[in-house]
């Protein structure tokens, strides 16, 4: 057999780093249905299990539809198809019929209804229904590994380091990944700002999205591979001169971050004295340790809503109890901002059903499912939290606000479980500063007087870009319009911190543009008083900011406000960072 030619495909770059090695396709897994029977007291949860199986599908083929639209009509109208397939009655009556009177298991009984409609199908002398055939065999899959749950199991049985590939990884997914064996991950679909690439950084997986549509056709399980991170490229059947190459990239990233270790125990001080705090958004307890080692100042952003996704049950008020806990003691008494959950939108917890929606992203997320759907699980986790303020120095953060009763809600909030808990003698911190995320524009634009009703603000721009460019952040079509230099977001930004500031608050930032390098001396010539970074860049972030003086930060953010598009505030601080910087902007 003759080698296969190296070919090199363009994605974009979602977490740094180089990998190399065999891939593992989760696009080609096979799928085994076992043929069960059950017992009485299983058939009405499995046909509940089914029923959310399709319900799932339906979602994943409404975001597929909804983000391939604009390309692509012909393919969006296939995922309308799956869709409308999904809501066929005879197909969801024929399963249900055959979970309840054969006792059989819901991917068996669904399998055998689909292989039936697929033969009726397959024989008809007619072009495009026998299509249609391949469309049922699309969806039953879809269905049946929703019901499996099948994305966990595949990564759960890795045996070696491999680079994972999938047409599409979610929140959920990117949460259990082994990171002793996932070297890397290459998706189809995704842009450098979806919660799963976020995710990539913080586990430290290198990963490149928004490949090609089609690359599931041509890799396989098995086939050697490199991914560049940094690039944002998959090289497959590398030759061994690249592979070379690439070996030798891998060993300069990592002498190249040795390098920056000088700076871990030093402050983020300015050359002419202004000190920065310098802050670390995590997601998993298992970070603390190394942003410790790192010489954060705290945790900027915890983002909670992982205990949520990682499971298939609430988690409890004592299992969050004890995460806050522990998570808190490991600081030392080093501040931390826990953000309530940041739900719904593209992070769908398996625990509880959100509302179906056209727009998740618009609908009910973070705070609103407390505010239209359901409270308890809100002022559980608000109670495991202010309990957990015993143990340090905890400051509550709420996602998604975008008027000001929000923000009185939360606060009114906090006060009710405090004073429950008085009432019980269960001790808490009589001093838990509360802060709004200013990731919403309504929020940005009276950020003055939200800042009146909190102790500090926290711009997201990974939402606030999105929301005030109208472009989905995990959208790979349109990465070229997500830009954090667009100068409404640069006037954004330097209005939240102005704003804020009149109101004697301080205001940080925790999204992903607080730990781009080249975004560093704007961010400190608008005068950011936090950055909350993720934990790859802080000390790259850090040397910035050590090397520069505050007062050439402000003239440079006057200069950069003055471009009327993204390109020219990008040309311009390309000019003056890479030869400040040129390594620690490049690597
Ligand atoms: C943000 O939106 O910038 C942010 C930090 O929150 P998340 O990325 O979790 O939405
Ligand atoms: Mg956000």
């Amino acid at each position: 057999m003759t080698k296969p030619k190296e070919i090199k495909y363009a994605g974009i770059g979602a977490a740094p780093g180089v990998a190399i090695g065999k891939i593992y396709s989760l696009s080609s897994r096979q799928i085994n249905v076992e043929n069960k029977t059950l017992k009485s007291h299983e058939i009405e949860p499995e046909v509940e299990k089914f029923r959310h199986a399709v319900e799932k599908s339906k979602n994943d083929l409404k975001i597929l539809q909804n983000k391939t639209e604009e390309m692509d009509k012909d393919t969006a109208q296939i995922f309308q198809v799956h869709i409308s397939m999904l809501d066929d009655v005879v197909i969801l009556e024929e399963t249900i019929k055959s979970i309840r009177e054969n006792k059989k298991n819901s991917d068996m009984a669904f399998l055998e209804t689909m292989e039936q409609m697929e033969k009726t199908f397959d024989n008809i002398e007619d072009d495009y229904l026998k299509a249609r055939a391949a469309d049922l065999r699309d969806i039953k899959w879809r269905v049946i590994r929703h019901i499996q749950g099948k994305v966990d199991e595949d990564l759960n049985k890795l045996k070696e380091p491999v680079i994972v590939f999938s047409r599409e990884l979610t929140p959920s997914e990117t949460v259990k990944l082994d990171r002793s064996l996932v070297l890397g991950f290459i998706t189809e679909v995704g842009g450098r700002n979806s919660h799963a690439a976020i995710m990539a950084r913080s586990l430290k997986i290198p990963s490149v999205v928004g490949l090609p549509r089609d690359l599931h056709q041509f890799i396989h399980t098995g086939d050697q591979a490199i991914l560049d991170g940094n690039k944002g490229i998959l090289i497959m059947y590398p030759t061994l001169r690249t592979t070379r190459q690439f070996e030798k990239k891998q060993k300069d990233i990592f002498t190249f971050e040795k390098s920056l270790d000088s700076t871990k125990k030093l402050p983020a001080r300015t050359k002419d004295g202004k000190d920065i705090d310098m802050a670390a958004n995590i997601e998993f307890i298992e970070e603390v340790e190394s942003i410790k080692d790192l010489g954060a100042q705290g945790v900027g952003l915890f983002r909670t809503e992982y205990l949520y996704l990682a499971k298939d049950q609430l988690p409890t008020e004592e299992e969050q109890f004890i995460e806050y806990s522990q998570i808190i003691k490991k600081l030392d008494g080093k501040p931390i901002v826990i953000r309530t959950f940041d739900l719904g939108g593209d992070k769908m917890p398996q625990s509880f059903r959100l509302p179906k929606e056209e727009n998740p992203f618009l609908g009910v997320r973070a705070i609103r499912i407390a505010t239209s759907f359901d409270e308890n699980i809100f002022t559980t986790q608000l109670r495991a939290i202010v309990r957990a303020s015993v143990f340090g120095n905890v400051r509550i953060l709420f996602p998604m606000i975008s008027c000001v009763s929000e923000i009185r809600y939360c606060q009114n909030m906090v006060n009710k479980v405090k004073k429950q808990l008085k009432t019980k003698g269960i001790k808490y911190a009589e001093k838990i500063p509360i802060g709004a995320m200013i990731e919403v524009p309504s929020a940005a634009v009276i950020a003055d007087l939200i800042a009146k009703e909190c102790d500090f603000l926290s711009i997201g721009t990974n939402d606030l870009i999105q929301y005030s460019l109208a472009v989905d952040r995990g959208n790979e079509y349109l990465a070229y319009l997500y830009k954090p230099f667009n100068p409404a977001i640069l006037r954004l930004i330097r209005d939240i911190i102005i704003k804020g500031h009149e109101r004697g608050v301080w205001v940080g930032m925790c999204g992903e543009m607080a730990s781009d390098p080249m975004a560093t001396m704007v961010l400190l010539g608008l005068g950011l008083d936090e950055f909350s970074v993720s934990a790859p860049s802080l000390l790259r972030i850090k040397t910035i900011i050590r090397s520069v003086e505050y007062s050439e930060c402000e003239k440079l953010a006057k200069n950069a406000l003055s471009f009327n598009t993204s390109q020219e505030v990008e040309n311009y601080l390309e000019g003056i960072l890479e030869k400040k910087f040129k390594y620690l902007i490049q690597a």
